[in-house]
């Protein structure tokens, strides 16, 4: 099987500008070849487009207004550009990266304005059968309200870059979300997050970089290439006593099960499918 799929990065970023086709080349050399990317907002979807022009077999597009987007602007803003979503996510694998970030040099005044966004972004996941892409930081309790309130749409999705306890996995799974896990389980201290690598059933399990944030450490304050989906693997291994190559199968698999694009009449999903 291959190639393997990267569940989560950001490789239109202009933090790409420099070396992008070097990085992905890199990825691809070691057998990745399918980047799911993380929607920021409007402009990040435009360069998303330009990039899967570039390469229509290994960027998948998925459309969202992140957290942080919405905590930069004002409420107007953020329903012109929900209006703009909801026209641009038909030539999406995916509805995201959305959610919720209460940080607090995040979340400033935008606490309300996060929580009504995630709301219309569930509502149009669902009216557009799309998985969701979720990001969600201090804010685990608030979204399981909100899903419990609101319903997990159809199709499912991930929480990406999960770095939390087995209980809070659990919380997630029982709603028939899948986790991506990132390069937080590289660190030798994260033990909460290494049991639920350990505990959890491999079906909901998705790997990801999320690059160029979250660089492991042999990559500390540069950007993160998308080839370090192996540290990943290797990390997960060692946790679940598998080998690298069976992790990045397994996960592959779970991401076509997820994202495939059974459940809907679209043919365009399979454009941006890699070939298995
Ligand atoms: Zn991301």
């Amino acid at each position: 099987m291959g190639p393997w799929v990267d569940a989560h990065s950001h490789l239109a970023d202009p933090r790409w500008d420099q070396g992008r086709d070097a990085a992905i080349q890199e990825a691809m050399s070691k057998g990745i070849g399918f980047f799911l990317q993380g929607g920021i907002g409007p402009e990040d979807w435009a360069a998303q487009i330009a990039l899967q022009k570039r390469y229509p077999a290994q960027i998948g597009l998925c459309f969202g207004l992140h957290p942080y987007w919405v905590a930069a602007h004002d409420e107007d803003l953020c329903e012109i550009a929900l209006d703009g979503l909801a026209i641009q996510l038909p030539q999406a694998m995916a509805l995201g990266e959305t959610g919720l970030d209460f940080r607090p040099h995040v979340m400033k005044d935008s606490r309300e304005r996060q929580i009504t966004l995630f709301e219309q972004q569930l509502e149009l996941a669902e009216a557009a059968e799309l998985p969701v892409v979720l990001h969600l930081v201090q804010a685990h309790d608030e979204a399981l309200q909100i899903f419990d309130l609101w319903g997990v749409p159809k199709r499912q999705g991930i929480v990406h870059s999960f770095n939390a306890s087995w209980p809070k996995a659990q919380d997630f799974l029982r709603r028939g979300l899948s986790l991506s896990v990132g390069g937080p389980v590289a660190r030798p201290d994260n033990t909460k997050l290494h049991q639920a690598v350990k505990e959890m059933p491999l079906e909901f399990l998705l790997i990801e970089t999320d690059s160029p944030d979250q660089p492991p450490a042999r990559f500390k304050g540069e950007r993160n290439p998308p080839g370090s989906l192996w540290d990943v693997a290797e990390s997960i291994a060692r946790l679940r006593k598998m080998t690298p190559v069976e992790i990045l199968d397994i996960t592959t698999a779970n991401f076509h099960r997820l994202f495939g694009a059974h459940g809907t009449a679209d043919s365009d999903h399979d454009r941006t499918r890699p070939a298995t």
